[in-house]
């Protein structure tokens, strides 16, 4: 790369990560009360559930295995979504996905959406909506996103950046309407005036998952707002991306999964746990199967590759496929604390560096991240599956050193952070 390139893309993050997110005084007040808020549930749901720490374990080990065979559990994870009716696809790339995107849902459209980081990465919204589609992003923090016109901030909470006072603004903008800027409540109401018919009257529905196991084809959604329900079951056809590391080999290994992904995201227990393996059906007539009773007619299930593969065959980065994306490293991570989402380009933190390098921005662009990140290792003691975000940011300096980068400008960027942490 040409040293003014790597300077621009230097100049470009130094100026959103220090200037942008770490002057931002609305970002500061809504992280502290969010980070206070998530400290205390967690301590609180670990407690309640001990055994929690001793599951995770047991979780590392099951992610270990299945990204050693996360190839072959895909095929099989294909195989039972057609046994139970539905439709597979293989993305090698984001182009690919997309592409498969355009064939099932075309052009001028409707379609709902539930929260994704997978379709963020494919940067899924914005391409339908090139596409003439109207999409509406159904989460309420990815909602508040899209009426901001921003990025999220958070894995589990978009919006974390965004005060009530911010929200109640935006709100008024969007419906006309005065709205109280102390009352959440009436705010989460009007978000659910408006998006109450979108469900009903939308062509297609958008999902991800948190897990999918492989001997039955059963995606699992944890949630608390009820938006993912009403996406994967009120439009004619619901679309699942999943990338290619939610796989796990049993529906067993899938609920403890779950169990220890919703606390360590700070839940004793979420308000819903979605199970979808096929679309919806009915035998009430005779004994005859009929597909689309209440739920979809049709059901499609996207695995995406797009550097997962490479990413598996490192013995180090092979790690960061083990990600739940619980969020509980980015309340520990002290330089997430002053930037927010500003760390990161499409995934956020340490971790997200890594993800970044591999599925969104490419190495090149990742390196400003990579030297963003103190190493303290906060977020690995914090990671339920223990995993060395520290180490594979060490092998990413390297790597990127191995390529040529600017050693000046590297150093100088990590002496600024180091101060501001
Ligand atoms: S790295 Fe660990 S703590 Fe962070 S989101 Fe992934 S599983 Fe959770």
């Amino acid at each position: 790369m040409a040293e003014n390139q790597i300077d621009k893309i230097y100049n470009d993050y130094v100026e959103r990560i220090i200037n942008k997110g770490a002057k931002d005084e609305t970002v500061r007040i809504a992280l502290n009360r969010a980070t206070n808020a998530f400290r205390k549930n967690r301590k609180e749901a670990l407690n309640r559930y001990p055994h929690t720490i001793y599951l995770a374990e047991e979780v590392r080990r099951i992610k270990e295995y299945s990204i050693e065979h996360m190839d072959e559990l895909v095929d099989k994870a294909c195989a039972s979504i057609e046994e139970n009716h539905g439709h597979c696809y293989k993305a090698k790339d984001k182009e690919h996905a997309l592409e498969i995107f355009d064939k099932i849902i075309g052009t001028g459209k409707t379609i709902v959406q539930s929260k994704s980081l997978t379709a963020e990465e494919i940067g899924l919204r914005h391409h339908l909506e090139e596409k003439g589609n109207e999409v509406f992003e159904t989460d309420l923090g990815e909602f508040i996103t899209q009426l901001l016109g921003n990025r999220p901030m958070h894995l589990l909470a978009p919006a974390i950046n965004v005060p009530r006072e911010k929200v109640a603004e935006l709100l008024e903008k969007y419906t006309g309407e005065k709205i109280d800027h102390r009352d959440i409540k009436a705010m989460v109401n009007v978000v659910r005036k408006i998006l109450r018919d979108k469900y009903f009257n939308a062509d297609f529905g958008i999902n991800g998952a948190n897990v999918i196991s492989a001997d039955t084809g059963s995606m699992f959604i944890i949630e608390n707002e009820g938006n993912a329900r009403l996406v994967t079951g009120a439009p004619p056809v619901e679309i699942a991306l999943l990338g290619m590391e939610k796989v796990v080999p049993t529906l067993q290994d899938a609920f403890k999964t779950v169990e220890v992904t919703w606390r360590y995201a700070n839940y004793k227990m979420p308000a819903y746990l979605n199970i979808i393996s096929g679309p919806s059906k009915t035998g009430d007539i005779e004994k005859v199967i009929t597909y689309g009773a209440h739920g979809p007619k049709e059901l499609h299930v996207i695995f995406l590759d797009n550097g997962r593969k490479k990413m598996a065959q490192d013995k180090v980065y092979k790690e960061a496929l083990y990600c739940l994306r619980c969020g509980a490293c980015l309340y520990e991570c002290p330089v997430y604390e002053v930037t927010a989402g500003y760390f990161g380009k499409k995934y956020l933190g340490g971790i997200g560096t890594i993800w970044d390098a591999f599925t969104t921005v490419g190495f090149e662009e990742a390196s400003p991240m990579a030297y963003t990140c103190l190493r303290c290792g906060k977020c690995k003691n914090a990671c339920p599956l223990k995993i060395d975000t520290p180490k594979m940011i060490g092998k990413l300096r390297n790597d990127l050193k191995k390529k040529g980068y600017v050693p000046e400008a590297v150093r100088k960027f990590a002496e600024d952070i180091l101060k501001m942490a």
